[in-house]
This record gives C-alpha cells, sequence and structure tokens, in this order.
C-alpha cells in the first residue's frame, strides 16, 4: 500500500480566476505540492487544473463520473475515459452528496467504479451513515451494506473514503474512538470479503480541519483525509496536508 493520501473536495466551487490563484498558492506550499496530494474540481476545471498542475506530483481528481461506458449518445455525460484522457488519477464515487441530491443507487454506483477501473481511474467509493443510524446503534452494519458494492471488483485498487453524513460541512467531527472503530471495521470487513484488506486504503471525511488534523491522521487504519470546506484556504489545507 503506498503512502497516505489528502484529496481536497472543492465541490461545486471555483471560477478559472480564483482557481489560477489557489493553484498558485499551492505550488508554493511544499507541504501541498507533493506526491500524496490529491484536488478533486469540478468537470469543468478539470482541465485547467490538468494544465496548472503538469509540473507539480499533485494529482487531479473527478467528483463523479459516467456510469454509462467509455463513449456513446448519452448527452451531457462525462466518461471515465474522457477523465482519464485528461489527466485524472481519481473519482470519487457515490458521495453523499450525490446519493442525497441525485439519488445515486447502488447498481448506478457499481457500474460506475467498473467504468473507473477500465478506464484506468482509481476510483474512491464514499460510504458514511446518517445520525439517525448512528443514533440507532445501526452504523457498522450500514457501512458493511454499503461496501458489499465491492465484492466483484478488484479491492486492490478502490480507496474507500468513511464520510458520517453528520459531520461533512457541519464542523461535528466524529470522535477519535468513532474514527478508529469504523476504519477498523472496514478494514476488517474487506479483509473477510475480499483477502485483501491491507491494500485497500481509507480515508477519513467530515469536517477535517487545521486543528483536527495531526490527531485524526494519527489514528491506526486512517490512510489519508478527503477534505471539502478547508481544501479551499491554502494555510488551511497546508496545514493538513503536513500532518499526513
Ligand atoms: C466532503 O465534501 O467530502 C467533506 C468531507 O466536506 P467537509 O470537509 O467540508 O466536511
Amino acid at each position: 500500500m503506498s503512502g497516505k493520501l489528502v484529496m481536497g473536495n472543492w465541490k461545486m466551487n471555483g471560477r478559472l480566476d480564483s482557481n489560477r490563484k489557489l493553484i498558485k498558492a499551492m505550488l508554493e506550499d511544499a507541504h501541498i505540492n507533493r506526491d500524496g496530494v490529491a484536488i478533486a474540481a469540478p468537470h469543468a476545471y478539470l482541465m485547467q487544473l490538468s494544465d496548472l498542475l503538469a509540473a507539480s506530483p499533485m494529482a487531479i481528481a473527478a467528483q463523479d463520473m459516467s456510469q454509462f461506458g467509455l463513449a456513446g449518445a448519452y448527452t451531457g455525460e462525462v466518461s471515465a475515459g474522457m477523465l482519464h484522457d485528461i489527466g485524472c488519477r481519481y473519482a470519487l464515487i457515490g458521495h453523499s452528496e450525490r446519493r442525497q441530491y441525485l439519488s445515486e443507487t447502488t447498481a448506478v454506483l457499481n457500474q460506475k467504479l467498473i467504468n473507473a477501473l477500465e478506464a484506468g481511474i482509481t476510483p474512491v467509493l464514499c460510504v458514511g451513515e446518517t445520525l439517525q443510524q448512528r443514533e440507532a446503534g445501526d452504523h457498522l452494519t450500514v457501512i458493511r451494506d454499503q461496501l458489499d458494492i465491492l465484492a466483484q471488483l478488484a479491492p486492490t485498487r478502490v480507496i474507500v473514503a468513511y464520510e458520517p453524513i453528520w459531520a461533512i460541512g457541519t464542523g461535528k467531527v466524529a470522535t477519535l474512538d468513532q474514527i478508529r472503530e469504523m476504519h477498523t471495521c472496514i478494514k476488517q470487513h474487506c479483509r473477510q470479503t475480499h483477502g485483501g484488506a491491507e491494500a485497500v486504503r481509507v480515508l477519513y471525511g467530515g469536517s477535517v480541519k487545521a486543528d483536527n488534523a495531526d490527531a485524526t491522521l494519527a489514528i491506526d487504519n486512517v490512510d489519508g483525509a478527503l477534505v471539502g470546506g478547508a481544501s479551499l484556504d491554502v494555510e488551511s489545507f497546508g496545514i493538513i496536508c503536513q500532518a499526513c
């Protein structure tokens, strides 16, 4: 398994000019401008990032990709092959915002995972429970069910991002014990179902900030972070990358 990974998720933010300034500042920060750091930008700006990061070891990620094949009559869709063509190394699959607002089903996500792997993109499968599911004590079962989608795939080529839905963009961070318990559970589950858990990297996401990055990233079985809001602020993002 390679080293820790920090992935910034810009969500639906950015403009050509502000992206240029943000990336310029990131390139000047040695904690960010290195291997093991990736930026997931909106599709509209991936080509811009591909150009701006051409000489950097930082990687580019898509926030989503089409469930359909590599090309065809699917107006408005962006295929895994196209994303690979412009230099994307990773693609987020099944982010909770897409599951919630775009009703992404398991069947759709399964197809996206297959397409990503076929195109040579490493999928980052996002899993997470609601506050209601956690309070009912169902969180481990919910996550194991969400991971079952990986059963037919080559697990060594997939990254899992554990993002408790109640911690995304809310400023609420899961406790260190909650993160430790869930990451251990994910690794164990992958080991049982695929026999390859050592190779599956598991990122934590959910209000990771400069002031909690050190403690979060030091937890056993936390192989990196998926960072939303704080990835838009170069100082915060630099501190998080330094913690990795
Ligand atoms: C995310 O968008 O995946 C995320 C974790 O967001 P935030 O860090 O803002 O909670």
